[in-house]
């Protein structure tokens, strides 16, 4: 029996990963946390702890995992590289899994962007374009922002430089060494991610579409029995999936 904690209990996700631990019998949910909770008074209780709040919650949350040696599954997105820093270096004291995606289909889109990316090489251009709910807070998506750094390892880019978000005004023509990224948000959608190689004469187009956010859920429940039975270490659905 895996002890889970979730953090960010009363979200879209947080109710998501509640209803769907329900109906898995090998886990047993010991802390339901928000705003205004203490997790400090219930972590004890449970083997790993499961984020998915805010950005600037996360590291509380990581840092007190690792005082009481809890593993944690991090969904959060929209952490600052200061941030993303401070909380992977807590490897070292706790197993960590941090997936910006833990659906298993849109791990298959991460595999399948990079082996594109390298068998279509530098001619085809490179544009992301991703679409969620009216209520999402960062952008991009975290899991675009995967997508991005996979593309632009392939090409050996730097991404900050590399990036174009959105185009206005006399931008000139689009270089070799640009990679776009287009943010939509508009009603309920619980999040389509397209990756466009575009060249001359053709253009492929792998998508990725979620209906329902008990994918994310159950992607994440999974890491959590997994993680239990892992060393310290930095770990992401990938390792999880088996597809390293
Ligand atoms: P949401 O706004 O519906 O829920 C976030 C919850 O966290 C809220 O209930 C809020 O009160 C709570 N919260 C905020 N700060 C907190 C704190 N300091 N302590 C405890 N709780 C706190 O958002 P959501 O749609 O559920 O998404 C949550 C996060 O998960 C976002 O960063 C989102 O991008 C990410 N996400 C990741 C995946 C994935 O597969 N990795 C999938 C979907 C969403």
């Amino acid at each position: 029996m895996t002890k889970i904690i979730i953090n960010g209990s009363k979200g879209r996700m947080g109710q998501a990963l509640l209803a769907c631990a329900t109906r898995i019998p090998e886990l047993e949910v010991v802390g339901a946390i928000d705003h205004g909770d203490d997790l400090a008074k219930v972590i004890a209780r449970a083997d790993v702890v499961i984020d998915f709040s805010f950005h600037s919650a996360t590291l509380g949350v990581a840092e007190l995992c690792a005082k009481n040696k809890k593993a944690i599954v991090i969904g959060t997105t929209g952490h600052s590289a200061a941030e993303k820093n401070k909380i992977t270096a807590l490897k070292s004291q706790i197993p960590m899994v941090v997936a910006t995606n833990f659906s298993t289909g849109v791990n298959t889109l991460f595999w399948l962007t990079r082996k594109a990316a390298e068998i279509l090489g530098p001619n085809f251009d490179l544009e992301v374009v991703e679409m969620h709910h009216r209520l999402k807070k960062d952008a991009p998506s975290g899991t675009a922002t995967t997508l991005l750094e996979i593309l632009a390892d392939v090409r050996k880019l730097q991404l900050e430089e590399a990036l174009r978000h959105g185009r206005k005004g006399i931008v000139g023509e689009r270089t070799q060494n640009e990679i776009g990224i287009h943010a939509i948000r508009g009603g309920d959608v619980v999040g389509d991610h397209t990756v466009i190689f575009a060249n001359n004469g053709e253009r492929v187009e792998l998508t990725h579409k979620a209906s329902s956010r008990d994918t994310f859920a159950n992607g994440a429940l999974r890491a959590a029995q997994w993680l239990v039975q892992q060393k310290p270490g930095l770990y992401d659905m990938q390792d999880v999936l088996g597809l390293k």
